[in-house]
């Protein structure tokens, strides 16, 4: 839980955001896809802030990337950053961040049995997971 990373952020950071991330996966403030996933947190406390951006990765790959991207400016003051999964915890600023970025890992999906063990992406839902479990080969 809590703020990961601290970024600079000006013009640069965003040109370098747009630039070195996959586009379609960076929603900006302003766009009607923004406000769609900005307004499906369970709490109005959590919709109710605003961040510049929300990144959504569909890999983990794509999470690698975009730690590396903002983690070059690691160390400075400004930007930081918040991880959204379900966006259920009613808390405020808890999986959402005023002007700054959230990382929504909703698109991490997948349940893999194996061995006994469960491996459940970051943003699957506990039903798909029980699912799995219960119903395992
Ligand atoms: C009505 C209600 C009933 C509840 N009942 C229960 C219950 O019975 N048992 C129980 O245990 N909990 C319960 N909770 C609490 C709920 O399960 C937690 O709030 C949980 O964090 C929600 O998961 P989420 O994926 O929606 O998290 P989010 O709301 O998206 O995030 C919660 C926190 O976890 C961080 N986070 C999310 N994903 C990751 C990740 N992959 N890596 C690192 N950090 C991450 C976020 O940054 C944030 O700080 C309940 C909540 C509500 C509102």
């Amino acid at each position: 839980m809590g703020h990961l990373l601290f970024l600079p952020f000006s013009p640069n950071t965003e040109i370098i955001l747009l630039t070195t991330l996959p586009i379609t996966q960076l929603v900006l403030q302003g766009s009607a896809e923004f406000d769609e996933l900005n307004s499906s947190y369970l709490s109005v406390l959590d919709n109710d802030i605003t961040p510049e951006c929300i990144f959504r990765p569909k890999t983990m790959e794509g999470v690698s990337t975009f730690l590396q991207t903002t983690g070059s400016f690691a160390g400075s003051e400004g930007v930081r950053l918040e991880i959204r999964g379900g966006g259920q915890q009613p808390l405020p600023v808890c999986a959402n961040i005023e002007n700054n970025i959230t990382l929504d890992l909703r698109l991490l999906t997948g349940v893999e049995v194996k061995d006994d063990i469960v491996s459940i992406a970051a943003g699957e839902r506990w039903e798909n997971a029980y699912d799995a479990g219960r119903y395992r080969p």
